[in-house]
């Protein structure tokens, strides 16, 4: 989906951010929709488009500006070169493992002045097991700090070596009752229980950080944050968590592919009832930590 270089939130130091295509959840909230599928994805930012036409002329599909007809796109990325407004753009592409560790390489100096290094993100990175397993392999054996985002949701053993490479893992924990869990996000939070557990069997234990996204409207009862604190700190006693507010930045990419953006009934915890929240999680163990 994307490599973005600088990111400051997500590990320590200065890190790289793969975020790879494909999850198997479908979080209401989620705030990164182009990730949902493992497919080449063409997008238009139709705040950006001065309507020139010059997408529209060189399009095999006899797709138009407004891309009404974006189910024919076959994401050759003919408009994208042509667009003068960056309107059109890839928001998926393919791209070669070696060609993405080559553009990571390119910030190695930052990451070692500043203690930083690449965290595969998504989407879902698990969701790639084997270009997780080349890509984290070939960048552990050059030294450099990986650490790993995750939903949570995957085949502990397919994905285990990779998880043994990493040097902090953060995996979210988004609601405690299974049939909540399932409600929104699509799948049941078993599976994502049962992997939170079994980080703690891994030998060259990482760092963990759990993180709940804070939905107001969805999880966000003192209730369930307890509960959420209290399964961490039992199973996994070292490791600390992070709760982040939800945001609705995601908003213009539903625009861009196309997908409805159905968000409205969620809100944004504002910073006292997060203090307090993260109050109620550090009272059940669990040491608080805060990449933001
Ligand atoms: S990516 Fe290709 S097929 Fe899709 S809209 Fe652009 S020019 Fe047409
Ligand atoms: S080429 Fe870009 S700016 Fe021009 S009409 Fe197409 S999307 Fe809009």
């Amino acid at each position: 989906m994307q490599i973005q270089p600088f990111s400051v939130n997500d590990g320590e130091g200065i890190r790289t951010n793969i975020f790879m295509a494909g999850c198997p959840l479908r979080c209401r909230w989620c705030s990164n929709p182009e990730g949902f599928e493992q497919r080449e994805l063409i997008g238009w930012h139709r705040r950006r488009c001065i309507g020139c036409g010059a997408c529209a002329a060189v399009c095999p599909q006899g797709i138009g500006i407004d891309m009404e007809e974006r189910a024919e796109c076959i994401a050759c990325g003919a408009c994208v070169k042509v667009c003068p407004e960056e309107a059109r753009a890839n928001m998926v592409a393919l791209m070669d493992a070696d060609d993405v560790i080559r553009e990571v390489m390119k910030h190695r100096l930052f990451y070692s002045y500043s203690g930083g290094g690449v965290t595969f993100s998504g989407g879902e990175a698990t969701s790639q097991p084997e270009f997780l397993d080349y890509v984290s392999r070939e960048l552990y054996d050059s030294g450099l700090s990986i650490d790993l985002e995750s939903c949570g949701y995957f085949d502990f053993d397919l994905v285990r070596p990779s998880l043994e490479r990493m040097d902090l893992i953060f995996m979210d924990l988004k609601h405690m009752d299974p049939e909540v869990h399932m409600q929104y996000t699509g799948v049941s939070n078993e599976r994502i229980l049962e992997n939170i557990a079994r980080l703690g069997i891994l030998e060259q234990t990482p760092e963990i950080v759990i993180r709940i996204p804070v939905i107001g409207g969805v999880n966000n009862s003192e209730e369930n944050i307890a509960a959420s604190a209290a399964y961490v700190h039992d199973v996994l006693p070292a490791a600390r968590m992070e709760l982040l507010p939800y945001h609705s930045l995601g908003r213009i990419k539903y625009e861009a592919i196309g997908m409805p953006f159905t968000q409205d009934g969620f809100y944004t915890p504002d910073k006292e009832e997060m203090k307090k929240l993260r109050a109620v999680a550090a009272a059940q163990g669990p040491e608080i930590a805060d990449y933001r």
